[in-house]
């Protein structure tokens, strides 16, 4: 049936009269594993494998030929830190939309968001704060129902009561709501039995909040708010369970207890030292910066503070601006790091950009969103690069990125799994626009 589904979408994507092998013909290819790009080479695509990648440009018998022998291929992106069904903040107001939506009304948001996620050329992504709608989505793109991202999702963060991710924190204290307690953790007990339940909801990631946030009302970015104990065991319980842990966090220290308890991977940092990157180099954790919601996020606090939660734009000025000020000392640092935006709705690729913009040089902006993020997620056997026994998870851009990384804005040709979702510019399966 899939397969069937694919040879159609193919035919119609391609004017192809058979379903076959495709060989796309790379004028640059940068292939997620080598820092040099390579010219004019072959990528042999096999249902949704890539099976080898030749140099010069061949033609295997029957193949059918895509030609892009005048643009840069890369891996299809990944983004590692989204929220799958999140809107931007600057055409919704916060409360109201957390308040008068469900997880269907944010199912069928996010179905909007994800296809337009892969529009943009990101083939994966890992959720890290939603609810049952974000499993329901992933499972919906899997079984090839809607067009979007491979998916590993966290479900509801874990974290403290009054902390960032309590969604009580700032309403009426009287109000209650099912769903609301799934991520509260006040004990080691408890830490213990979320990191199961998200298991057994269908999460394939753990996501905790060790520290407070900005874009929520009463907490402070500033403090530590899990104990080290309860950042222990949610990381050895979901290690136990093969699932990973990103971890929410500002402050230095909270940063090192975090690292000291095993985190995966650091999400915002933006108060880490260059102490706290050579501890989280010395740990193999990963940083995810997440540029891009910053710079929404104060263009909202400054001007339209009232679509924000209550109390947070003072917060968002004060603290919006210091990750990019930060980043330059992480890349020289040496850590690791993995592209993240921490938006669902919106240009994803604008993260591409601000790492350039602030420091990163533009090979590293592509492998933070390929390589590296399938080395976060432990998937790179799987994407991630482009090479013989890889999803065929392929974007292509028009000229040099590396001279012009503004290329990577503009996706002119989108695969994932061997179905070309984009062409020459334009979405080509109906439905996936
Ligand atoms: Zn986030």
């Amino acid at each position: 049936m899939r397969k069937t589904v694919h040879a159609a979408i193919l035919a119609c994507a391609l004017g192809a009269a058979h379903a076959s092998d495709l060989v796309i013909h790379a004028g640059t290819l940068i292939d997620g594993v080598s820092e040099t790009p390579r010219h004019n080479v072959s990528v042999v695509v096999h249902d949704d494998r890539v099976v080898s990648v030749d140099a010069g440009f061949t033609t295997p018998a029957g193949a059918t030929v895509i030609d892009l022998s005048h643009a840069t291929v890369l891996p299809g992106f990944i983004d590692c830190h989204v929220h799958i069904s999140a809107k931007l903040p600057s055409r919704t107001n916060a409360i109201e939309d957390w308040l008068t939506h469900n997880d269907l009304d944010r199912a069928f948001d996010a179905a909007v968001f994800v296809r337009a996620m892969l529009q943009q050329g990101f083939t994966s992504a890992r959720d890290v704060g939603g609810g049952d709608e974000t499993v329901a989505v992933r499972e919906a793109i899997d079984a090839g129902k809607i067009a979007g991202p491979r998916l590993w999702v966290s479900l509801e963060p874990l974290g403290p009561t009054a902390g960032h991710g309590d969604p009580l924190n700032g309403l009426d204290h009287g109000l209650s709501h099912d769903g609301w307690k799934n991520g509260i953790v006040d004990t080691l007990d408890d830490a213990r039995l979320r990191v199961r339940e998200h298991k057994r909801r269908g999460g394939n990631l753990i996501k905790m909040m060790p520290s407070g946030g900005i874009a929520s009302t009463g907490d402070d970015p500033r403090t530590q708010t899990m104990t080290n104990d309860e950042m222990r065991v949610v990381v050895e319980t979901a290690h136990s369970l093969g699932l990973k842990v990103a971890a929410h966090i500002y402050p230095a220290g909270a940063i090192e207890n975090a690292v000291r308890a095993g985190v995966d991977s650091v999400e915002h940092g933006s108060f880490a030292t260059a102490q706290t990157f050579a501890l989280m180099k010395a740990h193999g954790t990963y940083l995810v910066p997440t540029l891009t919601v910053y710079d929404t996020f104060y263009a909202v606090a400054r001007d339209h503070p009232e679509l924000l939660t209550p109390g947070t734009a003072p917060k968002e000025m004060a603290n919006d601006l210091l990750p990019k000020k930060n980043l330059p000392l992480a890349v020289k640092s040496g850590v690791k790091i993995a592209l993240g935006t921490d938006i669902g709705e919106g240009d994803h690729t604008l993260e591409f950009a601000l790492l350039v913009a602030n420091g990163m040089p533009p090979m590293q902006a592509i492998l933070a969103g390929t390589r590296n993020a399938a080395d976060l997620i432990g998937a790179s056997d799987r994407i991630g690069s482009v090479q013989a026994g890889r999803y065929a998870d392929i974007v292509a851009v028009e000229g040099d990125p590396l001279a012009q990384p503004e290329a990577l804005r503009h996706a002119q040709f989108v695969m994932k799994g061997g179905v070309v979702y984009r062409a020459n510019g334009a979405p080509t399966v109906a439905g996936a626009q």
